[in-house]
């Protein structure tokens, strides 16, 4: 399970923390060196950890928690506060234009995840009464529009493709279309590379002006850790992304992605996926991640 590492080590600081009844100004900063110790091996940015921990030890120390009956238990309340504002405070949702419909605009490196969670958004959406359509817009890899198909079929969204048109003029096509035919969410499935490339960022930048979506969300794997953080970093300068959409959270990753995508980007992990299957996709909810890691 993703941040097992990260949740046991957490659970050995505060168990020694909760062995000592009253704590001491020491106690409480040896526990936080634990804490950012159990942070970096979890793959989190060195700054974000750092920051993490002295915000945690300056409340813990200043406030009156030392005093108080239980100050291990004190503590642990504001790590949790403080993992769940790390994370992104409340939950975000997607955006709705006063003239649906929305454009939504999937972006992200090759590999991530993006068709798949093309598809299970959809999926989700259709489910909440929506009536989404799924754009093929990587023309590039020749199996790219028949994986849409074949995963929006799952879904039972309809999959807009226009061939190898030029994917700007695919976006523009697809809004008419959804216009014309009532759906009020479009989905577009862009063109990834192995790599963040000149040519690609273009591309994205052309679709972005083309339609103007109400959100663009970047597909990040969370098994790359802290790549994924830079990756997210050098999408959202260039394209100004409203969100991030955190993958394989099912696999063994340590956690560093979840933990340092909003710090460093200053956007927020909307939704994550949990599987390979299309109803794996959850709303991304900071609390429920940090009581999660916090065991
Ligand atoms: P794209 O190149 O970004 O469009 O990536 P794909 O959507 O084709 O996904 C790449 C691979 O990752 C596929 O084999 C997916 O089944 C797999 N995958 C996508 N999301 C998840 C996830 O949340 N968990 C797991 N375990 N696998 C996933």
């Amino acid at each position: 399970m993703a941040f097992e590492g990260l949740a046991d080590k957490l659970g050995n600081a505060f168990k020694k923390l909760k062995s000592k009844g009253k704590l001491t100004e020491s106690d409480v900063k040896e526990a936080m060196r634990e804490v950012r110790l159990a942070l970096l091996e979890a793959d989190v940015n060195y700054k974000v950890a750092k920051d993490f921990t002295a915000r945690i030890t300056e409340r813990a120390v200043g406030e009156d928690v030392m005093e108080s009956l239980t100050p291990a238990q004190m503590v642990i309340k504001i790590v949790n506060e403080e993992l769940t504002a790390l994370m992104g405070g409340s939950e975000e949702r997607l955006k709705m234009p006063a003239h649906p419909p929305a454009v939504i605009m999937m972006c992200g490196l090759q590999g991530a995840g993006k068709t798949t969670h093309s598809a299970k958004l959809a999926k989700m959406l259709k489910s909440r009464g929506s009536r989404p359509l799924l754009v093929a817009g990587d023309i590039y890899r020749p199996a790219a529009i028949k994986q849409l198909q074949v995963v929006g079929a799952q879904a039972g969204v309809p999959v807009f493709e226009m061939g190898t048109e030029d994917p700007v003029k695919i976006a523009q096509a697809a809004v008419r279309h959804a216009r014309d035919y009532g759906n009020d969410y479009v989905i577009i499935d862009t063109a990834g590379r192995l790599q963040i490339d000149e040519a690609l960022m273009n591309e994205l930048k052309n679709i972005k002006e083309a339609v103007n979506p109400t959100d663009i969300l970047l597909v990040v794997d969370a098994m790359t850790g802290q790549e994924a953080v830079n990756v997210a970093k050098s999408f959202d300068d260039l394209l100004d992304i409203t969100g991030v959409i955190l993958t394989k959270l099912d696999g063994d990753t340590r956690g560093g992605a979840a933990l340092s995508v909003k710090a460093i980007t200053g956007k927020p992990i909307k939704f994550a996926g949990t599987g390979e299957k299309i109803d794996d996709l959850e709303v991304f909810h900071p609390d429920r991640m940090a009581s999660r890691i916090l065991g």
